[in-house]
This record gives C-alpha cells, sequence and structure tokens, in this order.
C-alpha cells in the first residue's frame, strides 16, 4: 500500500455514489473516518445530508468505496489488532462488566449480571479497545491510500 500526501488539514474527497457529489473531509472526522478499529456506519454526504452507509460512498481518487477501504486497511495491519478489536477487548469488558455492575449495585441478580457484562463489552469495544490499540500501535491510517 502505498503512502500518499494525505494530511489531516487538508483531507479528502468522497463522493456520494446517488448523487455523484463530493464531500471533503478533514481533521478528527477524517482521521475516524480512516481507522478501522472504530466503529463507523456511516457518514454525510456534503450536497444531500445523511448519514448514509459507507458503502455509498467512494474515494474520489482511487473510486474505492468506503466499507471495502477500510476492511482493507485492517488487513494490512498485524491479524492481532483484529482479534483484539473484536474479541479479546470486549471479552476483557464481559467479564469485568459482569464483576463490576453486581458490585455497584450491590445486587448479582442475573439481569444485572447480564446487563453489566454487555455494557463492558460495548464500552471495550467502541471506546477503550480502539483507544489502547492507538495507543500501543499508533497509525496513521489516514495517510494509507
Ligand atoms: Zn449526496
Amino acid at each position: 500500500m502505498a503512502k500518499s500526501p494525505y494530511s489531516l488539514k487538508v483531507g479528502r474527497v468522497y463522493i456520494h455514489k446517488k448523487c455523484k457529489q463530493g464531500t471533503q473531509v478533514n481533521g478528527a472526522d477524517f482521521e475516524g473516518l480512516c481507522n478501522p478499529f472504530k466503529l463507523c456506519l456511516g457518514t454525510v454526504c456534503a450536497s444531500c445530508g445523511g448519514p448514509r452507509g459507507l458503502k455509498t460512498f467512494y474515494w474520489e481518487d482511487t473510486k474505492e468505496p468506503l466499507d471495502t477501504y477500510r476492511k482493507r486497511l485492517r488487513t494490512k495491519v498485524p491479524a492481532i489488532y483484529t482479534y483484539w478489536w473484536l474479541w479479546i477487548s470486549p471479552l476483557i469488558g464481559l467479564i469485568a462488566g459482569s464483576l463490576i455492575g453486581p458490585m455497584l449495585l450491590k445486587k448479582s441478580t442475573l439481569p444485572i449480571v447480564a446487563g453489566s457484562a454487555v455494557v463492558g463489552s460495548l464500552i471495550m469495544f467502541l471506546i477503550v479497545g480502539p483507544q489502547v490499540l492507538m495507543l500501543i500501535a499508533p497509525k496513521k491510517y489516514y495517510k494509507l491510500r
């Protein structure tokens, strides 16, 4: 995968398939959109709004759909990144949540244990997991074409 001159400041343009209009994305939005370990289900079109599914947009320069691009990026880094993001980190959240929740609420009925486990794994999957990954393996995903 070739290095590219993309910068956070300038960003990159993606096209909305339906209306063929371009949208310039930059800064933190650009960084988040390109980080395949941050959950991103859709983005907006500057011309007709949104948010809409990532697969309805493609990069102007490479013509690659945004969802395909993000999936491909995950194959370009060590597989452990994906294991961590999809399995290890949510599993830690599941176990931690099922222990911490009942402790805080001073009740350990099944719904509380199960609910805390779900909350724990979601927090890990959506927030902590991706953050930790960026801490231990910082990577400028947006630089990858
Ligand atoms: Zn549009």
